[in-house]
């Protein structure tokens, strides 16, 4: 299905990436800053390695920020500045001899945040830039090899290894949470008729299929009501179509407000509501479906004290001779029709 969304609606989700993205970069590459300044002194490294270790640590995530944010595409500006993340972290790690420690904490950490940012495709193009970073500055400092690690080094790790994996969890879960939430949210979408928010038909046949199911499996009883507004069509002509929308929406309340928590009700279509009255049989239904009819017949319009409305219900308890949802509907929809036929405003059994 297509997904359509605004330049600015692109951008905005952009940018709430960008921020995400900052902030992590903030805390690793200050936290990173430890264990190579560590192996720097103990390498004795000159002047020029500790100004672009300041540079990495405290001026980049905020270039790279500002990068961003310029950018038509602060997303795709973003994924380029991590890869130059990767680019230098490999560049760190030729610096720092190839000291293992922060050799393996360095290739791990990028390796998981590339993976919680862009996936795999996003890891095979930082992997690249992570070798060429460190092949390049290996090559230009001479290929210096000291794996070993001192006490000082290992701990100077710990921060990192810790916060950034901790940081990076909440951020993950945080993320799935939104998710789940905004699936939550697409479900109701999709199963809800907007202006009368009620269950729509599509999910309506749904549960009403489910319940032929149980019925079939272990007899447990259900009854179907299909309810129509009297001469509705007339009741636009005199008062309005605003003004039938506004008596859609009272007798869509009334059935919200008058059913079970197991029951559904549902929009089915134009000026007709249906409702699945579960664990119900057909006496049980008809009183159900008077009170219904009754309440919807004294229903009172403020704004038109002149208007009444009246509705028929069609009512049909499940029985072993449904052996398809259509046949339950069908009768429903018969015993509606009589309804109408015997002079509206009233309940009549399939
Ligand atoms: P009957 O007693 O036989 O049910 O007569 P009726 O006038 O209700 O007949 P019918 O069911 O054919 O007419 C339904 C009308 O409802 C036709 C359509 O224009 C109108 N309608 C359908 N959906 C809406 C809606 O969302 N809002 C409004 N205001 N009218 C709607
Ligand atoms: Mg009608």
């Amino acid at each position: 299905m297509p997904h359509y969304s605004t330049a600015e609606e692109f951008r905005t989700r952009g940018l709430r990436f960008v921020r995400r993205i900052h902030r992590m970069r903030m805390v690793g590459t200050v936290l990173c800053a430890l264990p190579i300044a560590s192996v720097l002194q103990e390498r004795a490294a000159g002047e020029p390695f500790w100004v672009l270790l300041v540079l990495n640590a405290f001026v980049w995530p905020q270039v790279a920020d500002w990068l961003c944010r310029r950018s038509r595409d602060p997303v795709a500006t973003e994924f380029r500045c991590l890869m130059l993340d990767s680019a230098f972290g490999g560049a760190w790690i030729a610096a720092m001899a190839v000291s293992a420690a922060p050799a393996a904490v360095f290739v791990t950490m990028l390796i998981a945040d590339k993976i919680a940012a862009g996936g795999w495709g996003l890891l095979w193009r930082s992997s690249i830039a992570l070798g060429l970073g460190f092949a390049i500055a290996w090559a230009a400092l001479g290929f210096p090899f000291e794996p070993e690690v001192s006490q000082r080094t290992l701990l100077a790790c710990v921060p990192f290894l810790f916060v950034y994996a901790v940081a990076l969890s909440v951020l993950t879960h945080r993320l799935g949470r939104r998710i789940a939430k905004q699936n939550r949210e697409l479900e109701h979408l999709t199963r809800t008729d907007p202006i009368m928010q009620l269950p729509n038909r599509p999910y309506f046949e749904t549960r009403a299929f489910n319940e032929l199911s149980r019925f079939k499996r272990s007899g447990h009883l259900a009854t179907l009501l299909l309810i129509d507004i009297d001469h509705f069509k007339a009741i636009n002509d005199c008062y309005g179509h605003g003004m039938g929308d506004v008596v859609l929406k009272r007798v869509a309340e009334l059935l919200r407000s008058s059913v079970r928590d197991i029951d559904l009700p549902a929009r089915y279509g134009g000026d007709e509501f249906a409702m699945l009255l579960v664990d119900t049989d057909a006496n049980q239904a008809m009183q159900a479906a008077e009170r219904l009819r009754i309440r919807i017949s004294e229903l009172v319009f403020e704004a038109e004290p002149g208007l009444h409305c009246s509705s028929s219900i069609g009512l049909a308890e499940l029985s072993k001779d449904h052996d398809k949802l259509d046949q339950w509907i069908q009768a429903a929809d018969a015993a509606l029709y009589r309804a109408k036929a015997a002079g509206r405003n009233r309940v009549a059994t399939a």
